[in-house]
C-alpha cells in the first residue's frame, strides 16, 4: 500500500492560452533537458500544440489539454473530445479549471460529464477544485470543496477513481500572486484526502495524487510540496517562464520511489 512518503511530487505546468507556436518550442527546448529522470512533468498546453507537443516531446514530458468535450463526437462546432486527444497521444485533461467554470460557466454537472469522457477515453483527468476568498472568510470553504468533489467524482468506482489526479487550487490565490500558505494547502490537502477516503476506502485515499494550485512559484514551491499531503503542483503564471518552471520542476521526485 502507498504511504504519502512514497507518492511522487509531481509537476504540472498550465500554458493556458499564452504562446504563440515558437515560444512554445522554445520553452519545450529549454526546460525538456532538465526533466530528472523518472519524475512526472506535465504539460497542459493549448489544443492546436497538443499533437506536435506529443510527437516531439512526448517521451520526456506528459501532455495535457487544458479542456475537453462532455460529448465524444458530433455536431457540437468548435469542440474538441477526449477520444480525439487520446489518438493523438494526449494522456492528462485539466476538467473544472476554476476559468472554464467562473469564465465560461461550467457547471458541476458539466465537470462531472467531461470527467466521465476523459475516462471513457483513457485519458486522466486532472480534477480542479477550489474556494472563492468569499467562501473562506464566511468559513464555507470546506465544504464548497467537498461539495465539488462529490458531485465530480463520488459516482466513479475503485478503478475509475484512480485514474484521477486532483488539483486543490483556491481561487483566490491563481494568477493573483497570493498563495495559500503551506500550512492551509496541508489543511485543505488533508482534509481533501479524508473525504477521498470516506468514500472510497484508506487504499485510494492513501495513493491520491493531490496538487496545490494558485501562485505556485520558484520561491515558495519546495515549502509547499514539503507538506505531507501536497503531491506537487498545477503552476499557471510560473510554467511560463522557463528559469522559474526549471526550479520548480527540480522538486519532482522519482515515480518509483
Ligand atoms: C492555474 O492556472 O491553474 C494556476 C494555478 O495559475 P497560477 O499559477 O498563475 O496562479
Amino acid at each position: 500500500m502507498y504511504t504519502p512518503k512514497t507518492r511522487p511530487i509531481i509537476v504540472a505546468g498550465n500554458w493556458k492560452m499564452n504562446l504563440l507556436q515558437e515560444q512554445a518550442q522554445q520553452l519545450m527546448l529549454d526546460i525538456v533537458p532538465e526533466v530528472k529522470q523518472d519524475t512526472m512533468v506535465i504539460v497542459a498546453a493549448p489544443y492546436i500544440y497538443l499533437q506536435s507537443l506529443v510527437e516531439d516531446f512526448g517521451d520526456s514530458v506528459f501532455i495535457a489539454a487544458q479542456n475537453c468535450s462532455d460529448k465524444d463526437s458530433g455536431a457540437y462546432t468548435g469542440e474538441i473530445s477526449a477520444s480525439m486527444l487520446q489518438a493523438i497521444g494526449v494522456e492528462f485533461c485539466l476538467v473544472g479549471h476554476s476559468e472554464r467554470r467562473t469564465i465560461y460557466g461550467e457547471t458541476d454537472d458539466q465537470v462531472r460529464w467531461k470527467v466521465d469522457a476523459c475516462l471513457r477515453n483513457t485519458i486522466n483527468p486532472i480534477f480542479c477544485c477550489g474556494e472563492t476568498m468569499e467562501e473562506r472568510k464566511s468559513e464555507q470553504h470546506f465544504h464548497v470543496v467537498k461539495d465539488q468533489l462529490e458531485a465530480a467524482l463520488f459516482h466513479l468506482n475503485t478503478e475509475q477513481i484512480q485514474q484521477v489526479v486532483i488539483a486543490y487550487e483556491p481561487v483566490w490565490a491563481i494568477g493573483t500572486g497570493v498563495t495559500a500558505s503551506a500550512a492551509e494547502a496541508q489543511e485543505m490537502h488533508a482534509f481533501i484526502r479524508s473525504v477521498v477516503q470516506e468514500k472510497f476506502g484508506e487504499e485510494v485515499a492513501q495513493a491520491m495524487i493531490i496538487l496545490y494550485g494558485g501562485s505556485v512559484n520558484a520561491s515558495n514551491c519546495a515549502e509547499l510540496f514539503g507538506q505531507s499531503d501536497v503531491d506537487g503542483g498545477l503552476v499557471g503564471g510560473a510554467s511560463l517562464k522557463s528559469d522559474d518552471f526549471k526550479v520548480i520542476m527540480s522538486q519532482a521526485t522519482p515515480i518509483l520511489s
